[in-house]
């Protein structure tokens, strides 16, 4: 039974003799992997599990920064351990870009479309949102026709900021007036119709002809002479629903702004119109300057109010 004591001396030793072997390599040595992609070495790492989670999190859930959703790879790197002095140089950065490279990336970013045709295309569905808001806000005629698509390609496309959508897409709404030119009728009596709103006057000046009979015929408006140039303004808030140069009928390039509850009020012989079919205003912001276009002698405002279609006496308003 001697030599079994012996034997099991000697291997207590050995084992010594490999644990200080051990620690000897470990001082000098460090565990470290080569690692290669598609049997080409690419480089060193000491952070194996770390370089393999940034890899796997890249190809599953890309790079939100750059719009990048996901990555396909066809060849995954191997790391196989290997024993090297410490003083290797270990190129994590070098290795992750070598192989993120040689992936497809696919890149996730929204259209703003259409009728399904796409329009536009933005970073990010909130910016998607932003734009379809903007133009429900202003009411633009397309506003329901406009939808978000979700795209994922492998290219990006060029992004646009959301107001140069919106400039883009914005489509104003014409509304047609069925008593554009000529009222329907007048008020030649003396009663005041209650409009349901308060005007302001429209330019200062003089009245140079009042409303009513007029060499034979009815004057449907009253006329403020004004310089020409003069700023005309909004008498009160609403939608312009004419704005037209030419001659029309005698009114020279003129403006009709909608006020709601049936009352409008017409700016006629103006030189400038400063405001677009469609257009909300705001009452005293700036829609055309005084001028004397279509049928008139001299710079002037004609005026006009209408309810429902029939003119009613300015100055029973204003002036
Ligand atoms: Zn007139």
């Amino acid at each position: 039974m001697v030599h079994v004591r012996t034997w099991t001396k000697i291997a207590l030793l050995i084992t010594i003799a490999i644990f200080l072997m051990i620690g000897a390599i470990s001082y000098i040595y460090k565990p470290i992997y080569s690692v290669t992609l598609d049997g080409e070495l690419i480089g060193y790492t000491e952070n194996k599990a770390e370089l393999q989670d940034r890899i796997t999190k890249y190809i599953e859930k890309g790079n939100s920064e750059n719009n990048i959703a996901f990555v396909e790879i066809d060849k995954l790197p191997q790391f196989q351990l290997c024993l090297l002095k410490k003083d290797i140089e270990t190129n994590d950065e070098e290795i992750f870009n070598e192989v993120v490279e040689k992936g497809q990336a696919y890149y996730k970013f929204y259209a703003v479309a259409v009728s399904d045709d796409e329009k536009a295309y933005v970073s990010s569905y909130d910016e998607a949102e932003q734009v379809v808001e903007k133009l429900k806000d202003k009411d633009s005629k397309n506003k329901n026709d406009l939808s978000i698509i979700e795209k994922y390609e492998k290219t990006l496309e060029e992004f646009s900021e959301v107001d140069d959508v919106v400039d883009e897409l914005y489509e104003k709404k014409v509304v047609v007036s069925s008593y554009a030119v000529g009222a329907t009728g007048v008020n030649t009596s003396t009663t005041k119709v209650d409009l349901g709103i308060s005007l302001i006057r429209p330019v200062s000046g003089i009245v140079t002809s009042r409303f009513g009979a007029r060499w034979g015929r009815t004057h449907k408006g009253t006329d403020i002479g004004a310089p020409a140039g003069t700023p005309i303004v909004a008498a009160a808030s609403g939608t312009v629903t004419v704005s037209q140069y030419g001659y029309n009928g005698g009114y020279g390039n003129y403006v009709i702004i909608s006020h709601g509850n049936g009352v409008q009020t017409l700016y006629g012989h103006c030189t400038t119109l400063m405001v677009e079919t469609g257009e909300y205003v705001s009452q005293g912001q700036l829609i055309a300057t005084v001028g004397t276009t279509g049928n008139s002698t001299g710079n002037h405002l004609h005026l006009e109010i209408r309810v429902n279609g029939v003119a009613q006496d300015p100055q029973n308003y204003l002036y």
